[in-house]
């Protein structure tokens, strides 16, 4: 199979464009063919690989329970074919990606402070009533487990078991996570970003 410059004519072998990748003819016009990730539907859909820029981007939407994979010192072609094989929105602060692969599902983020990126994001994607934080570890991206109360008695400091009930673990990393003002503050952050989400909707 062959797809041709939309300049010349000039016919290119179809494998040249795997994942979208897109090349410059030598007529001067860029050669490539769209791809489309498998689109996952319902719940847990919105699935997102942030580029190496936008850490701690990644890290506040797992906070807010989303899975965003994020690797530091990313190529761009792992970003994108972790994208389209695993059908993940990729949000990136690079142009040049989206120029030079085509696949229907790159973001480009346009805020520059994470509190705005997150705005624009919920906004985009439309996420604000999905969030439910204190659900994946905020380090490694992984949904949470209940932590019974006797197993974290020696995983966390001995005032916040006087005052808690309820934790959860990561199973990767073994972090617990707990209510209390962290969360709290969490969550006044997160009650100011939805307002900020849907107020800039309407
Ligand atoms: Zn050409
Ligand atoms: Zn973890």
């Amino acid at each position: 199979m062959a797809v041709p410059c939309p300049g010349c004519g000039r016919q290119y072998d179809v494998t040249l464009f795997e994942f979208g990748r897109t090349l410059w003819c030598t007529c001067g016009s860029r050669v490539g063919r769209e791809v489309r990730a498998r689109r996952l539907e319902g719940a847990g859909s919105t699935r997102f690989i942030a580029d190496a820029m936008l850490g701690r981007l990644a890290r506040w939407l797992r906070l807010l329970g989303f899975d965003c994979a994020w690797e530091a010192h990313i190529p761009d072609e792992r970003l994108v074919r972790r994208g389209v094989e695993e059908a993940r929105r990729i949000l990136t602060r690079d142009r040049a990606l989206a120029d030079e692969w085509r696949v229907s599902e790159i973001h480009l983020v346009q805020a520059e402070k994470v509190r705005d990126q997150l705005v624009e994001v919920l906004r985009r994607f439309d996420l604000a009533r999905d969030i439910l934080i204190l659900t994946r570890c905020s380090e490694c991206n992984e949904p949470l487990a209940p932590l019974p109360a006797a197993l974290a008695a020696e995983r966390v400091p001995e005032r916040v078991l006087e005052r808690e009930r309820r934790f959860s673990a990561c199973p990767t990393c073994r972090r617990v996570y707990w209510e209390g003002t962290h969360t709290d503050r969490i969550r006044r952050f997160v009650d100011g970003i939805v307002a900020d989400a849907s107020a800039a909707a309407g």
